[in-house]
């Protein structure tokens, strides 16, 4: 299978934080209609997830090019780890403060991300 280039860039938007403007995460969809590549850059890190439910890329495209990051948190959460839905705000990751937790019963592995914006709201940022 070839590789898919920039010109199969279904949708993308960046996003910066609303208390100091610097950036605080970028979102690009990649693929067709029926399959795409989702690739986050954030503080958390980078991450790449595939959608394949026409549906859900049809709303998820259309929620990243009108910037509606509540669609986009609904969507799928862990692609809007700098996202606070309670403030409907994005925070960069001096602002956003994230804590990694490990869960015991599953050894050593990281299990999952806990991130509290600067009001104070807890939300769960990967899982
Ligand atoms: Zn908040
Ligand atoms: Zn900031």
């Amino acid at each position: 299978m070839p590789m898919k280039n920039t010109k199969d860039i279904v949708a993308e938007a960046s996003f910066s934080c609303s208390i100091c403007n610097k950036f605080a995460g970028s979102i690009q969809l990649k693929g067709s209609k029926s399959s795409v590549q989702c690739t986050c850059k954030n503080f958390a890190g980078e991450m790449i997830v595939s959608f394949r439910d026409k549906i859900i890329i049809k709303k998820y495209s259309t929620a990243l090019d009108s910037k509606d990051l509540n669609t986009l948190f609904s969507t799928d959460f862990e692609t809007v780890p700098f996202y606070c839905p309670k403030c409907n705000a994005c925070y960069c990751g001096d602002h956003y403060v994230t804590m990694p937790l490990f869960d015991p019963e599953e050894s050593m592995y990281y299990d999952s991300l806990k991130g509290t914006c600067p009001q104070g709201h807890t939300r769960m940022l990967q899982d």
